[in-house]
């Protein structure tokens, strides 16, 4: 789910100069922390090419543990899953925590078996051979005028992902990372969307997203302190392997973010959403981004299969059985769409009885998209009338946005595009009938 579910174009990107991106050369301090094979990765790319294929991909994988050639790459487990590994190889389970703990904590982030120290010579010798520790490639970081970075991955299969590091200056920063390469949702308002869903993205590819974040960033943004699953794709579509990389980020011998600090986001799959607040204690986003049935159903398909009622009900039913658990709705404001008195008002009523905050995100407006911003007043006054019913309502700038960084922006979609969507009548007016 992207944040906000902004979306933007490659046109925007590509007219601007790139003046801010930052490259890594071979003096950059960060070629330092980076493993051998991703320094010997940078000493020969060009850093620029880029591979999106328009296969589709299907179902992803789901796998908890996964072979790259003959090595089995250890990023996609759990620590119990690391600790029988191990074990399936003659050794104990107090040297499956200390491998965890490099892999994980204690800043060093290992991604080369040259990087355990203190490590038995046997088991290191048993993981050169044995073992694989990045399911991504870097290929390139791009920093906004604001801070933000947008880090590019590739993977192993060519395609490229993104991953957003947003400092903020009360002590927090937030890596926001992606959970599919596109998307299937096809929300209106999309980049992503756009892209369709190219595939999953397997666990060790979720959580590495985070490792790699506080391994390049750290010494620039400091603590990476909060993860939300609002980049490319819906990560309940992909919700196994979002379930495991989120316990990986959790856990209390590893990457340490508290499960409170980890939001995963949601366009509405109910089922998905149900089994989510079951089997994980992580805090859960919806994005809601309407009011009525009708306009959801145009501008997030999904409402389609899971209408507004329901997925409120679910909420309303299931955080009914959870303490102190609030949930965020995110409600993207359009200008003339959804963000009305009458929008206000019904958005009131929905939420009730859901314990919930909610935030109210300026759209990023883009070319080849049809959407506008709400004005900042209008923002304001929408807010006000929330806030006034006693709701907890914030409003969120958008960052990033000159990188492509920002909400919604993430991802490249190819010629061929999922489709735009009938214009209902009442909007065409608003939109300069193009539909
Ligand atoms: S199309 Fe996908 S990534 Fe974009 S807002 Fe919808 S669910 Fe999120």
């Amino acid at each position: 789910m992207a944040i906000g579910a902004v979306a933007n174009s490659t046109l925007l990107l590509s007219s601007k100069p790139n003046h801010l991106s930052f490259s890594l050369t071979k003096t950059s301090p960060f070629l330092s922390l980076l493993s051998p094979r991703l320094r010997r990765f940078l000493s020969v790319s060009s850093l620029s090419a880029d591979h999106h294929n328009l296969r589709d991909f299907g179902d992803g994988d789901g796998v908890g543990i996964s072979s790259q050639g003959s090595k089995t790459l250890l990023k996609g487990m759990t620590y119990p899953d690391l600790e029988k590994w191990v074990y399936s190889h003659g050794y104990r389970p107090g040297q499956a925590m200390m491998l965890w703990k490099r892999m994980y904590g204690n800043n060093i982030w290992a991604q080369h078996v040259d990087e355990l120290e203190g490590l038995n010579k046997d088991f290191k010798k048993m993981l050169n051979e044995n073992a694989e520790f990045e399911a991504l490639t870097l290929k390139e970081i791009r920093t906004a005028s604001d801070g933000t970075r947008k880090i590019l991955f590739t993977l192993d299969d060519g395609l490229v992902i993104e991953t957003v590091v947003i400092p903020c200056d009360r002590g927090r920063t937030t890596v926001c990372v992606s959970s599919q390469v596109g998307c299937a949702m096809n929300c209106q308002f999309c980049y992503t969307g756009r892209m369709g869903l190219r595939r999953h993205l397997t666990a060790a590819e979720i959580a590495e997203q985070a490792v790699s974040a506080r391994r390049l960033l750290t010494n620039e943004v400091g603590s990476i302190t909060n993860v939300v699953f609002m980049g490319m794709g819906e990560p309940l579509h992909n919700i196994d392997n979002v379930i495991k990389a989120a316990d990986i980020m959790v856990d209390e011998q590893g990457l340490q973010f508290s499960p409170r600090k980890v939001t995963v986001s949601t366009s509405g799959l109910v089922p998905q959403l149900k089994r989510f607040l079951h089997e994980s204690n992580c805090a859960l986003a919806v994005s809601l981004n309407a009011t009525t049935d009708e306009v959801r159903n145009w501008i997030m398909p999904i409402n389609r299969k899971y209408k507004l009622d329901l997925l409120l009900q679910t909420l309303r039913e299931e955080l009914h059985l959870k303490k102190n658990y609030k949930v965020l709705f995110e409600y993207v404001m359009l200008e003339g769409i959804n963000d009305s008195d009458g929008d206000a008002e019904r958005l009131i009523e929905l939420v009730k009885g859901i314990p919930c905050k909610i935030n109210l995100i300026s759209f990023n407006p883009h070319s080849g998209s049809f959407f506008r911003p709400t004005k900042e007043e209008r923002m304001i006054e929408f807010r006000n009338t929330i806030a006034r019913a006693g709701l907890t309502v914030l409003l969120r700038l958008s960052r990033g946005d000159d990188q492509m960084a920002a909400c919604g922006q993430l991802g490249k979609p190819g010629t061929i595009q999922a489709p735009l969507l009938r214009v209902p009548q009442q909007f065409q007016m608003e939109i300069g009938g193009s539909s």
